[in-house]
């Protein structure tokens, strides 16, 4: 299948659907009432085939039992024809040269005239009954009629032909009702077709929502561009600022006093917040579109959460809270990017330094299972309740509890971390207690030998 019509037929695969349901619910009834119908109208064509049959066979015993005259030859065929309702016509014939003469009919004008049928001819013949389904135009109704017809000769007690026995049985009544079964057949299925419809367009509303949905995909498309547009040309103003403070922090544009420090402490710190907020922005749009490279390599899961504690040190110190870190001794290594498992780890630590007013924090590894390594982040902080817990991991998603209010985020982090995690073979848990604490932990598959590098298109 070419590009351009995966593409068609994913932003138009709930029109198709609707249209595929519409063209196969009245074909599947279509098919199964034409087939029934064929079916029924072939088991009663055999039914009165077999009939006339018999008609003839009881007709052809009785001529051969005794030796008959003309007027009881003609009152058993009316008395056969009034007790049977289909037969159209019922003659009896005697051969009169090359050809037949009607003898005796039901129809008792017909007596007296000659009949030039082939099949007279090839039944006398043969010696045998022949049943061929004849039609029967009126131009006047535009209908056909339908007949079996059987010619069978008769035989005296000696086994002597006598006589030829021709009648047709008349299939209007049969072919009647398969008319009226097909009208009320189609009258259901365009009932059907209309319910389907109806339900299609009104209950599911497919086509409004397959135009919406285009529409909500261009529109988050636009916002996710311009999210990525607008957080790179922020990066560089904001390095530029970071620069600037930096050195002006360090002096180099004169001494500053002890007021003016602190204030552009205050200045650093925000700024440091904005590119934090900027690079968060930036990761959504990457994971969104799919940008995001995760390139694997061999990592030592115990230096890096070592070294995360270092950089926490300070701000653990500052907050008088404690640090634990827990590594099991035959820690192996694991299989990783090694930037995003460092941003994992900064992200469950910074928001256990962030939601936690006293107590410990602890950082801890270990093998979980012969496939992955367990890294655990647990504070003895706000805790989460068990609704809030559900959408943790949601964008955007913070908790509004009066203990978290004075606490600035952007509900981003969680929703990075469960993404990079994911995106490394891994997944991500957490267990809380409210006002007692909790422990975020996330696997990561162990390294296994090989290198890989993957990257996500
Ligand atoms: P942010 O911290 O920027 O608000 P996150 O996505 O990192 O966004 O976290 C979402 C929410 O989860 C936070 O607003 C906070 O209420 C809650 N949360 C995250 N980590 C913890 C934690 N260790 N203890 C208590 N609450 C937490």
């Amino acid at each position: 299948m070419s590009r351009k019509s995966k593409i068609f037929l994913q932003r138009n695969y709930q029109v198709i659907y609707a249209v595929v349901l519409i063209i196969l619910i009245p074909l599947t009834i279509i098919f199964n009432t034409v087939s029934s119908v064929k079916s029924f109208k072939n088991n009663i064509d055999v039914g009165l085939q077999r009939q006339a049959l018999t008609i003839g066979q009881v007709f052809s015993a009785w001529f051969a039992e005794s030796e008959v005259s003309l007027e009881e030859l003609q009152a058993k065929v009316e008395s056969i024809g009034n007790a049977t309702g289909d037969l159209a016509r019922f003659d009896i014939l005697y051969p009169e040269g090359e050809n037949f003469i009607i003898a005796a009919s039901l129809d008792t004008v017909n007596i007296g005239e000659l009949n030039e049928d082939l099949n007279n001819v090839i039944a006398w013949h043969q010696g045998k009954a022949i049943a061929s389904m004849v039609y029967n135009e009126d131009q006047f109704i535009d209908e056909v009629d339908r007949f079996w017809q059987v010619v069978m000769p008769l035989q005296d007690s000696n086994d002597e032909k006598q006589a030829l026995l021709r009648l047709d049985m008349s299939l209007g009544v049969m072919d009647d009702l398969v008319q009226q079964t097909l009208t009320k057949s189609y009258l259901i299925l365009a009932i059907t077709v209309l319910i389907v419809i109806l339900l299609l367009a009104a209950n599911t509303r497919i086509f409004e929502y397959a135009v919406l949905f285009k529409k909500l995909k261009e529109v988050d498309k636009m916002k996710d561009e311009f999210i990525s547009m607008a957080s790179h040309e922020l990066r560089t103003p904001i390095t530029t600022i970071r620069g600037f403070l930096s050195m002006m922090l360090e002096g180099d544009f004169g001494q500053l006093s002890e007021a003016g420090q602190k204030n552009l402490k205050i200045m650093e710190a925000s700024t440091n917040r904005l590119a934090s907020l900027v690079e968060d922005l930036l990761n959504v749009s990457r994971i969104e579109q799919k940008r995001l490279e995760v390139s694997t390599i061999k990592v030592d899961a115990k230096e890096m959460l070592n070294s995360v504690g270092d950089e926490f040190a300070l701000r653990v110190q500052e907050k008088k809270l404690s640090l634990k870190i827990n590594i099991a001794e035959d820690l192996p290594a694991v299989s990783a990017d090694q930037d995003k498992l460092r941003q994992i780890i900064i992200n469950l630590m910074g928001n256990a330094v962030k939601y936690t007013k006293k107590g410990e924090i602890e950082m801890a590894a270990s093998q979980q299972d012969k496939k992955f390594v367990r890294i655990t982040v647990k504070d003895s902080g706000l805790g989460i309740s068990a609704p809030a817990r559900t959408n943790l991991f949601n964008k955007f998603y913070r908790v509004q509890t009066d203990d978290t209010k004075g606490i600035v985020g952007t509900g981003l982090g969680l929703w990075i971390t469960k993404q990079l995690v994911e995106l490394m073979g891994g997944e991500i848990f957490v267990d809380s207690i409210e006002h007692v604490g909790s422990q975020f932990y996330f696997t990561i598959p162990i390294y296994i030998g090989e290198k890989k590098d993957e990257k996500n298109d």
